[in-house]
């Protein structure tokens, strides 16, 4: 017992005076490019480290024992305080528009936008001497009116607070109509009877979770109605027996009572997108053509933009949303509107949309096309000596609530574990391969399923970088295991 004491109380006497450190000459270079207060407090991390690791295992780590092993040992912890939490990752879970993953992606216009109005001031609540600017809203307005025929429109931060705007400046402290078969959760804590008391308004429901008919909303109405509203079910599908009144036949009853008809869409696609085999999304445009006064939409899914959400229609109405206070807790910032004005001013050209947003890129790549890359990468990898990479069918959701039912046909590379190295003693899995490419140089994110590990090609945006890291990462992690076993 005393022996044990006296040989851990040796190995505390091991460790470095933290003065010491501080007099290394690496350790000096370090903090004239770092400054003082955050190399220290990493040499504090690591003696603290140390001293766990000798009241927990009775050993000192290996770099205590080395004046050259300490500045290699602080300098492994500056690089990786510095890489940034937000890198690069390769989405290959077959979920294209992956909320946890950020969405979409930006077209080149819209990031060579961002990064010049990071760069410098930009005018963007201010008249040039034009009379035009009104607000911070007006040059994105002009073109929502050119592609959609809108009169005006407001933007702010997503399209979950576009909802609530919508219902706040329109309808506080009166009722609003919804169908009981829209009464919607996104996810993210969203969902319409929470917005709508948020927003001051009394969710009033009608219809059954199948069927609403017209006269339910026209039963309802009384003096205290401010709006019908429709909710796109755009993350689930309702089928069998089934009626839901469509958005013409309620704007002649709301013109007729004096009341304001507005929809939440949630994604927005401005382009029909029957053509890459997806179902046909109602479109903002056409909902004003049927005479909604207020369509809202996210910039984030179908529409591939910045996340923002979108109220477009009706002047009267958005002049009232954008003189409400809240407006200005959801405005959005210069980078957000940048990017949407260079992502909107794509769909002026329908015919170079699949080339140049990257979401379309991605729904409409052949699959010819991604069964060759497939090949490719195949013998690439054959040479691996643990695990069978094969070439699987698949299919790609669209996701963030979009498209629920629709799934697109695609091509997975599929990692399994060999039977000969599965026979091994300490035997690899798919999920430590999961675990190592979630950790490669750029991560690679696919999914498990079936002890498999599946990465949906159609994912990708970059072969060539796929391809590098893909065969770099599968060599090392093999190189680790021979190394582990020898
Ligand atoms: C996605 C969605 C929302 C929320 O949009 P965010 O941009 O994520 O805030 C709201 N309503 C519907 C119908 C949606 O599909």
């Amino acid at each position: 017992m005393t022996q044990a004491i006296n040989s851990t109380q040796a190995l505390y006497r091991c460790l470095p005076a933290m003065d010491s450190l501080l007099l290394i000459p690496q350790v000096i270079g370090f903090i004239e490019q770092q400054g003082k207060p955050w190399i220290k407090s990493l040499l504090a991390q690591m003696l603290q480290d140390a001293r766990r690791q000798i009241a927990s295992h009775h050993s000192l780590p290996n770099w205590c024992l080395d004046l050259g092993d300490i500045s290699t040992e602080l300098a492994e912890r500056i690089v990786k305080a510095q890489r940034q939490s937000m890198s690069p990752v390769i989405n290959l879970t077959g979920t294209i528009l992956h909320t946890n993953l950020g969405r979409s992606q930006m077209c080149e216009a819209a990031i060579d936008a961002v990064t010049q109005v990071m760069r410098s001031p930009v005018p963007l609540e201010f008249d040039m001497g034009q009379g035009k600017r009104g607000h911070r809203d007006s040059a994105i307005a002009a073109l929502i009116h050119e592609l959609t025929g809108a009169d005006s429109c407001c933007i702010v931060n997503n399209n979950a607070a576009a909802v609530l705007l919508m219902l706040a400046a329109t309808a506080a402290g009166k009722e609003v109509i919804v169908s009981r078969g829209e009464l919607v959760e996104i996810g993210g804590a969203f969902r319409i009877p929470d917005i709508m008391a948020q927003a001051g308004c009394k969710l009033v429901e009608v219809g059954c979770t199948n069927r609403t008919h017209l006269k339910d909303y026209a039963a309802a109405i009384n003096e205290n109605t401010a709006a019908i509203m429709k909710v796109h079910t755009s993350n689930y599908h309702i089928s069998g027996f089934t009626k839901v009144t469509e958005e013409a036949e309620l704007a002649a009853l709301c013109k007729d009572k004096g009341i304001a008809l507005i929809s939440d869409l949630g994604s927005g696609a401005l382009t029909d997108l029957s053509r890459f085999g997806l179902s046909k999304e109602p479109m903002p445009q056409q909902m004003l053509q049927d005479g909604v006064d207020l369509v809202s939409f996210s910039g984030d899914k179908l529409l591939g933009g910045p996340q923002a959400g979108l109220v477009v229609g009706n002047s009267e109405l958005i002049a009232k949303l954008q003189a409400h206070p809240l407006k200005r807790a959801l405005r959005c910032d210069k980078m957000t509107l940048a990017a949407l004005e260079a992502t909107l001013m794509q769909y002026r050209n329908p015919q170079k949309l699949d080339s140049q947003l990257p979401i379309f890129r991605k729904l409409s790549r052949p699959l010819v096309e991604l069964e060759r890359f497939a090949q490719e990468l195949q013998q690439q990898l054959a040479s691996s000596s643990v695990f069978d990479v094969s070439i699987q069918a698949c299919q790609t959701q669209v996701g963030s609530g979009s498209q629920p039912d629709v799934l697109l046909d695609s091509v997975a590379l599929c990692f399994a574990v060999n039977t000969n190295a599965s026979k091994q003693k300490h035997a690899p899995s798919v999920l430590q391969l999961d675990k190592w490419f979630k950790a490669a140089s750029v991560p690679i994110i696919g999914r498990i399923a079936a002890n498999q590990l599946w990465l949906d090609l159609r994912g990708t945006d970059n072969d060539n970088q796929l391809i590098e890291v893909l065969t770099t990462s599968l060599l090392s992690f093999e190189d680790k295991r021979m190394e582990a076993a020898s």
